[in-house]
């Protein structure tokens, strides 16, 4: 029989329910346990095991989350101390070294993805945005950022807060965690373009890096473009836009403070004001104004926030996604192009083209797909935890 290194307290699956944590999927959810022994805090390391006592994985238990237990080892003979968790950050590290060598922003560790439940670490130069979003990743805050210390020697680490974190029973959390960052925003690289991004105060950790091989796929198409830029945040996909040549852009969005930067971001990048306009409002009203006045574009981006926040109103994200599509495609002129996104990680691929189809009918246009989007790779998905790509997106042509 084989001897365990560690002791840990014990969660033990109802009988048949030890089958996906066997196929590595990390997430056990309550209804899935029998028992739990030795009744472990919040954040501890428990022992998985079936019904039959046999061992199945190390994970980080919480009692106040659906997601009861998240593993992140299957091997039962690994320790899971101080210098585990270390390598774990430095292969995340060394696996965006590889893959995206020269970007001097990037997301460097991505949750489960990286066998770090809860963590997530983006890069802006010298500076690091982390976020502590599960219970066990929230109790091994001041041994992360020591590693972190160690790994990168950042001039700063700055704790943004997350709405997950209150689903997870963790309290708001917007701190310093190291060296002095700068309120003022950062400006930041990526594909050769400069972003001002408010490391502080700005939205997720500032930026939206997921993005990053989107705003890049779409080059070959900005040129001479009359193009919207809906939803736009601080005008990334504007920048890149107009630096390939596009006659215009108007950027769209509900925030003040985003469209503040958008302009300094526009600035920043030296293109002249008749080139684009920002316009703060809500996209769903302004699209049906230009509708009602026959505005057209030619090339439309639409990013939205996560419609999809829970199961509870997926019907009514659908309804959402599907409003402002057949909206856009009204705008388009034909041949248009529309670069259209959804990151709910509840709207599958599949559902989320589903969505489009309805949109296209109700339009009454044609629209083929062109162009497959996801995620860009600093957010990898493992093959064991597909959940983890939220990002999808579709180019349309009208
Ligand atoms: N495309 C951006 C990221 C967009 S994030 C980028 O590449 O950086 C989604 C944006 O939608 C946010 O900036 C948010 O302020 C804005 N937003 C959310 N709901 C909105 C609405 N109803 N109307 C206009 N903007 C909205």
């Amino acid at each position: 029989m084989a001897e365990t290194t560690v002791r840990n307290p014990s969660v033990i699956l109802k009988p048949g329910r030890e089958k996906p944590v066997r196929q590595r999927h990390p997430w056990i959810f309550s209804g899935a346990i029998a028992r739990v022994e030795a009744a472990p805090i919040a954040g501890a390391v428990v022992d998985v095991r079936a019904h039959d006592g046999r061992w199945l994985a190390r994970a980080e238990y919480n009692p106040r989350s659906q997601i009861r237990a998240r593993a992140f080892c299957w091997d039962e003979h690994t320790v899971v101390d101080e210098s585990f968790w270390l390598e774990r950050l430095r292969s995340a590290i060394a696996r965006r070294d590889a893959i995206l060598p020269h970007a001097e922003a990037r997301r460097l560790v991505f949750a489960e993805s990286d066998g770090l439940p809860g963590l997530v670490v983006d890069q802006y130069g010298r500076y690091l945005v982390v976020q502590f979003l599960t219970a066990g990743a929230d109790a091994r805050k001041t041994m992360t950022v020591r590693h972190l210390i160690h790994l990168l020697d950042p001039a700063g680490i700055i704790e943004r807060d997350d709405p997950m974190r209150r689903k997870e029973g963790l309290p708001p959390a917007d701190a310093v965690l190291h060296g002095h960052p700068p309120t003022e925003p950062v400006v930041i690289q990526e594909n050769g373009h400069r972003f001002l991004v408010d490391l502080r105060a700005g939205q997720k950790t500032g930026f939206y890096l997921d993005q990053a091989a989107n705003r890049a796929a779409l080059t070959p198409h900005y040129a001479g473009k009359d193009v919207l830029n809906a939803f736009s945040y601080t005008a990334a996909f504007a920048v890149y836009a107009l630096a390939a040549g596009a006659a215009h852009v108007v950027n769209l969005d509900a925030s003040r403070e985003a469209l503040a930067l958008a302009e300094a971001n526009l600035r920043l990048n030296g293109f002249s004001p008749d080139r684009w306009q920002n316009i703060e409002a809500d996209v769903f009203r302004q699209l049906r104004i230009w509708r009602d006045e026959g505005r057209q574009f030619d090339l439309i981006i639409l990013d939205p926030p996560k419609f999809a926040t829970s199961r509870g109103n997926l019907q009514r994200a659908t309804r959402g996604y599907k409003d402002i599509n057949w909206l856009a495609m009204r705008l388009l002129r034909p041949g248009g192009l529309l670069a259209t996104f959804s990151c709910s990680g509840l709207v599958s691929e599949d559902l989320f083209q589903k969505i489009l189809f309805g949109a296209a009918l109700d339009a009454g246009r044609d629209a083929r797909i062109v162009g497959h989007f996801h995620q860009s790779p600093d957010h990898p998905v493992l093959l064991t935890f597909p959940e983890a790509a939220y990002l999808k997106g579709f180019l349309l042509q009208m």
